[in-house]
């Protein structure tokens, strides 16, 4: 992004949904994703230049808001995002969201934008970057159970990334299941709607798990889990919040993204203190080895952390000025003399 003058610096570019959409058709969905796997891989290969906090969490008994912020010491960035899953039942998102990024040397936020489908994205980007490294090599089925907000975009990315191109589909509620089949028609896949989780991860190489449910929930039991495959556990993200049976814990090799909020938040929040994992990062800048043989379970246990949304932010700074998919809000007062806030306001009596 050019060096604004002054007067740009107190107007702040601002992307709505509408604005996302038409920059997302605009760069084109498959060329979104595999820009923000660019950013992402980036930004986890210098993944030590990081400032790094876990989320901010606020619970109740319904959901969870949460506030996510990393630094690279250039710029600092954060997202707002909830976690509501009885909202689908009332007509609501489980999760929406927005963000900001700010230049560290003025402290002026550079960019304000919708982050509700910027984080489906980001995740999908996440999951099928980190997939490249953990996967079975030539890995062509993935199993996708819970068929929500997310899964399409899950889809689509590990197409993209990763080759996969067949989807088999399993969702308690059917009918999200018949939307995953009515949107991703036509889009290079072979589908295969499934009656339970475990007709769903037959053949399987992959198997993604992205269901909302605010309990320590079994979508996926040891006994279900082959050896070989790839399993991206994106959905547990919260305390109490958790999908596979803890024995498939003890049979896969484990890779997080940052231990101290993974192991409140993710898979292993069921697993003691000292649970061995491999944070991710040390995987994708070439410290530690990742998939090692034929017969290794991998297991993302992902539950999204600050850094991506980081990338993500980036991303779409670096993108919107090249179009014109932004409006700028006034959101920064600026005086003539910066000391004379009180004289600004007078003035515009
Ligand atoms: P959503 O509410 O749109 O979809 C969730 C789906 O899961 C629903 O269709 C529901 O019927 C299904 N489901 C619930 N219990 C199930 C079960 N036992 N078996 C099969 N299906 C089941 O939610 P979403 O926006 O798609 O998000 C899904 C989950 O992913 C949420 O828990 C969310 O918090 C999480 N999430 C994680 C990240 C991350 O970075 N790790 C990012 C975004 C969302």
């Amino acid at each position: 992004m050019s060096k604004p003058s002054p007067s740009e610096r107190a107007f702040v570019p601002f992307v709505s949904v509408d604005n996302m959409m038409q920059l997302v058709h605009s760069i084109g969905i498959e060329e979104t994703l595999k820009g923000l796997a660019t950013y992402l891989e980036e930004d986890f290969r210098r993944w030590e230049c990081f400032d790094k906090t876990p989320r901010v969490a606020s619970h109740t008994d319904v959901g969870v808001i949460e506030l996510m912020p990393a630094s690279d010491g250039d710029a600092y960035a954060f997202k707002y995002v909830n976690g509501h899953p009885k909202n689908t039942k009332e007509g609501l998102q489980t999760v929406t969201a927005f963000g900001l990024i700010a230049d560290q040397y003025t402290g002026y936020p550079v960019l304000l934008t919708e982050m509700t489908l910027l984080t489906a994205l980001r995740t999908a980007a996440t999951s099928a970057m980190v997939a490249q490294y953990l996967a079975p090599k030539g890995a062509k089925t993935m199993a996708m159970i819970g068929n929500g907000a997310q899964s399409e975009f899950q889809a689509i990315a590990m197409k993209v990334l990763c080759g996969i191109d067949t989807l088999r589909l399993y969702d308690i509620d059917s009918s999200a299941t018949e939307k995953v089949v009515r949107n991703l028609t036509d889009q290079g896949f072979v589908l295969t709607p499934c009656r339970s989780a475990e007709e769903a991860i037959e053949g399987a190489q992959i198997v993604t798990t992205c269901t909302a449910d605010k309990q320590c929930a079994t979508i996926l039991t040891d006994n279900m889990v082959g050896s070989g495959i790839h399993i991206n556990a994106i959905g547990g993200d919260c305390p109490g919040k958790t999908e596979l049976h803890r024995d498939i814990l003890l049979r896969s090799d484990v890779f997080v993204e940052y231990p101290p909020q993974t192991r409140i938040e993710g898979e292993i929040q069921q697993m003691p203190g000292d649970f061995a994992v491999t944070e991710i990062w040390e995987v994708i800048a070439g410290k530690k080895p990742g998939r090692t043989g034929d017969r290794q379970i991998t297991l993302f246990d992902g539950v999204g952390f600050a850094i991506e949304d980081f990338s993500a932010l980036r991303f779409i700074r670096d993108k919107v000025r090249e179009t014109a998919f932004f409006q700028y809000l006034d959101m920064l007062a600026d005086p003539d003399d910066p000391r004379d806030l009180f004289g600004m306001l007078q003035r515009a009596r």
